[in-house]
């Protein structure tokens, strides 16, 4: 329904004051331009495969790095104009390499999936979990500051080392070591910046014995 607009709407490029919206029509409003397809369409699942293909990590179903950046690069914005904090959690599992090289990387497979669920579990509904690289993962945490990010990342520690992993290999015992940092909103830092120096609180939970959470 057009509720009076200076430029009109238009379906399908015809300008309407109310009109059903068929699978496929064309919406413009000024100079956007929408499409309308209804939830259960083919091309609306092509568009969701898409997606999911350029955003999604193809082997655990996490978000991939692309997305994570984008959406740290957002947060980051909204986080300094509302002063809000937000942390950035970077995980890597411990002794890793080991899996691969005593199972195979078949397993080693596995157990990245299974690694992503149980990170998955530690987390809160809208915290963001994305692969970072090989079997490095990272957690983006809005509105979290230092003592919430040490909880989340306790929490997802615990669920990754609180029971054995089930592989095709038999249950294999796998922790990962945990570096957090929170968004410093005075000194104009970039998302990468951020991450490096989760980074090197990484870099000190894995010189402390593994298995642990380290950050300021
Ligand atoms: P640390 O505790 O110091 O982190 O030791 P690590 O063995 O986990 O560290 P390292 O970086 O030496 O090993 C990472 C391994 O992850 C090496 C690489 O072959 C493996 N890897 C990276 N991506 C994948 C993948 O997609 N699948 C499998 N199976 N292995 C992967
Ligand atoms: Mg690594
Ligand atoms: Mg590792």
């Amino acid at each position: 329904q057009d509720l009076g607009s200076t430029n009109g709407t238009f379906v399908d490029g015809t300008a309407i004051d109310t009109a059903t919206l068929r699978s496929g029509a064309t919406i413009r409003l000024g100079s956007f331009l929408f499409k309308f397809l209804s939830a259960g369409s083919v091309e609306s699942q092509y568009h969701e495969t898409v997606y999911s293909a350029l955003t999604r990590d193809a082997l655990t179903g996490t978000m991939n790095k692309r997305y994570l950046l984008e959406t740290l690069r957002r947060a980051m914005a909204t986080a300094i104009r509302q002063k809000n904090p937000v942390a950035i959690v970077m995980i890597d599992i411990d002794h890793f390499k080991g899996i691969n090289d005593t199972y195979g990387h078949l397993v080693g497979d596995e157990v990245l999936r299974e690694f992503g669920r149980r990170v998955q579990e530690g987390c809160r509904e809208d915290d963001l979990l994305a692969r970072y690289g090989g079997e490095e993962f990272c957690l983006l945490l809005s509105a979290t500051d230092a003592a919430e990010a040490r909880d989340v990342a306790e929490r997802c520690r615990q669920a990754v080392d609180g029971r054995p992993f089930e592989t095709t290999a038999g249950p294999l015992k796998i922790t990962a070591s945990f570096g957090f940092a929170c968004l410093d909103l005075d000194a104009n830092e970039s998302g990468l910046d951020l991450i490096q120096r989760a980074d090197e609180q990484l870099y000190h939970a894995k010189r402390s014995g593994r298995n642990q959470v380290h950050g300021a």
